[in-house]
């Protein structure tokens, strides 16, 4: 995790050219953070509901700018290079998970008590899933195929909102461009690929398509899990697989909300002790906790992306002499489903069948449904 400072990241890459091309740098950076916030906040605006505060957007865009300095240091640009580029040891590696500044840095950067804004207290972390961080990326989720494979720049939509345990971040990523499979639009899927009803040849790292094919076990570092809805970080995906078994969906989003109210009220304290001052624009807390619906989610594509295929896997390794049919859980005919239109039905009438054998190992099981 990496405190980004802007000014700081800037000025010190600036020093770095030569002393008559200082100021054509800053300015171009500048600009080129500009443009990248006004083509975010366009479409933002058009598109969501609940726009996020325009310092969230100018900082996350200073971020891509070092992120896309420091990949340009170290690209190899022809297939004959033998060496591979280095950074400067001048140029600090940060990332890739992204702390905003804290009023640690701004009291101790400015001499007279500088004028915050408590829109501080609401910047979100950035993670940014960029090929310079993690190289490995570079597969293409249709084909698995990883030779003819380009990364063509950030998502164009911006970063994405993800719910975290305690706060919530955000995450920014890449467009991956398989050149087989632009080639060849009717290329038959691998064998292993997961996702069998891929289509095109452009993935995003923060869409859920690109990570199709990977176990969540499998996924690199700090890196968000993706759903279409939302996304979820690591910490709060561990816990939520960990803990739902043994509690409601319900339940668990109220924990996660009231873990959020902790730290929004730990980080007003720290304004106050920092300040002691009250912060004058309370109505700017916007976060917004992950629902039990998002959790149910989770869970589920947990459950059949990696649950169902290991126990199917190693109920067929269980064997036995002799093997005792019950009905034992008949319990199961309570759950019921609510559909979109609030219709409670129940889909099990029968409960479940189960087969054991002689060492109390359940070897397979047979579900009784409406039919029965
Ligand atoms: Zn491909």
């Amino acid at each position: 995790m990496s405190v980004y400072e802007p000014d700081v990241v800037r000025r010190l890459l600036s020093a770095l050219e030569p002393k008559n091309s200082q100021k054509k740098f800053e300015a171009s950076w500048n600009s080129a953070v500009k443009k990248r916030v006004e083509s975010w906040t366009g479409r933002a605006t058009a598109r969501m509901t609940n726009p996020r505060p325009r310092r969230q957007y100018e900082w996350e865009a200073e971020i891509v700018e070092y992120i896309n300095y420091i990949s340009d240091k170290t690209r190899t640009r022809s297939t004959k290079a033998l060496a591979r580029l280095c950074l400067d040891s001048k140029v600090p590696i940060l990332g890739p998970h992204f702390l905003p500044p804290s009023y640690l840095h701004a009291r101790k950067r400015n001499q007279s008590e500088p004028a915050i804004n408590p829109e501080t207290l609401y910047l979100k972390a950035l993670c940014a899933i960029h090929p310079f961080y993690y190289p490995e990326l570079a597969k293409c989720p249709r084909c698995n195929g990883t030779d003819n494979i380009q990364w063509d720049g950030w998502t164009g939509t911006g970063p994405r909102d993800v719910h975290g345990l305690m706060v919530d971040e955000a995450a920014i990523g890449t467009q991956l461009r398989c050149e087989n499979c632009k080639n060849d639009a009717t290329r038959k899927e691998h064998e292993h690929s997961v996702k069998i009803n891929l289509k095109g040849y452009c993935f995003a790292t923060t869409n859920p398509d690109f990570w199709g094919s990977w176990p969540h076990w499998s996924i690199p570092g700090d890196i968000p899990v993706f759903f279409h809805r939302c996304a979820v970080t690591r910490d709060l995906f561990n816990l939520l697989v960990e803990m739902r078994p043994s509690s409601t969906a319900g339940s668990l989003a109220e924990n996660i909300r009231q873990l959020h109210l902790l730290e929004y009220h730990r980080r007003k304290l720290s304004y106050l002790q920092a300040w002691k001052s009250h912060p004058y624009d309370v109505n700017n807390y916007n976060d917004k906790p992950i629902s039990n619906d998002v959790v149910s989610e989770v869970f589920q594509d947990f459950v059949s992306a990696t649950r169902e295929s290991e126990s199917e896997e190693y109920l067929r390794t269980l064997s036995g002499v002799s093997i005792s049919f019950d009905n034992t859980f008949r319990a199961a005919t309570k759950a019921t489903v609510t559909s979109r239109e609030k219709k409670k039905s129940r889909v099990l009438k029968g409960g479940i069948i189960s087969l054991m054998n002689e060492n109390s190992e359940i070897v397979g099981w047979v579900s009784q449904f409406e039919c029965i």
